[in-house]
């Protein structure tokens, strides 16, 4: 079945309080219209992150989505068939914000024109790389603002969650209530001033539910790689987390022992930055997915007791 979900729902923070606008069973699809992560409340060069903007609402995800029979153990896995982007973007540097936040001394905001899959920016015309910025099911406890990542999902800010790709994301509480905002145009890895090229999106999805796979943290599919997202206050720590599970998932593709694992990722494995920019950062660890002539596939895995350490 397909189903259509408008802009109009956003929650700001994901949480098992939340109450589903749009139930679904496992194999249906969706489209979503997703806000930017202003509110497109930034319309014009004039207009910026003053102290007169309101940020106790930013980053709004459209949802949440129950899926039909999900409970915690599970896992939703979300294809994101294509993501259509808005004509305009915002870019925004803000005092204090990103990593050399310290060094930018007033706001500027560029608004940027996307046309023919193209970026302009500042006389440049850049190639689009449409991404979701937020995706993410109700976490295990409390609420979780939607501009912070886990293992819930949330703001992961990982470039690699694009058209095509899939996104496992385990399922805390029962109908996991998936939600999703905060596209970029245009991101690289880091998104060191704090966004992308912000903007408003309509999102075509397949959605199904896995049962019993014992996920504990986001993974991407994409046609060549895994990668394993891992989240924390500290950026050694975000790292370490996407390793240790990355090592234990090549243990599961390969069959091969910890030690010999840690070395395949050693070997094969790159270890990058999503996000560092956020109230937690997150690290990836990609795994090319033909380590072996078949190719590394997770349909039907069992994660395990894949915790993180
Ligand atoms: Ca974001
Ligand atoms: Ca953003």
């Amino acid at each position: 079945m397909h189903h259509f979900l408008d802009r109009s729902s956003v929650v700001y923070e994901m949480d098992r309080d939340n109450t589903p606008v749009l139930t679904i069973t496992s194999g249906d699809s969706v489209t979503v219209e997703t806000e930017d992560c202003f509110c497109h409340r930034i319309l014009s060069e004039n207009q910026c992150v003053d102290e007169d903007f309101d940020l106790s609402h930013v980053n709004p995800a459209t949802g949440p989505i129950a899926v039909e029979d999900a409970l915690p153990r599970d896992s939703i896995v979300v294809t994101i068939r294509a993501i259509h982007l808005d004509s305009q973007g915002v870019i925004e540097s803000v005092p204090g914000w990103g990593l050399l936040g310290n060094k930018a001394t007033s706001c500027k905001t560029v608004i940027t024109s996307i046309m023919d899959n193209r970026v302009q920016f500042n006389g440049l015309s850049l190639p689009a790389r449409p991404m979701i910025g937020v995706i993410g099911n109700a976490p295990e406890h409390g609420a979780v603002g939607c501009g912070t990542p886990g293992n819930h999902g949330g703001n992961l800010d990982t470039k690699e969650i694009a058209a095509g790709a899939i996104v496992h994301l385990p399922v805390f509480v029962p109908g996991g209530l998936l939600a999703l905002g905060d596209v970029h145009a245009l991101m690289g890895d880091g998104e060191s001033c704090g966004t992308g090229v912000e903007c408003r999106a309509t999102v075509e999805l397949s959605i199904e539910l896995a049962k019993s796979t014992g996920l504990s943290a986001p993974l991407v599919e994409t046609e060549n790689e895994i990668i394993v997202i891992s989240s924390h206050k500290k950026l050694d720590r975000a790292i370490y987390q996407s390793m240790v599970l990355a090592v234990q998932l090549l243990m599961k593709l390969t069959g091969f022992s910890w030690q010999e694992a840690y070395m395949l990722a050693s070997i094969s494995c790159d270890v990058r930055v999503s996000q560092l920019v956020n109230p937690l950062f997150t690290a990836k660890t990609i795994i090319p997915r033909h380590l072996n002539s078949n190719g590394l596939r997770l349909s039907q895995m069992d994660f395990g007791e894949s915790g993180n350490e």
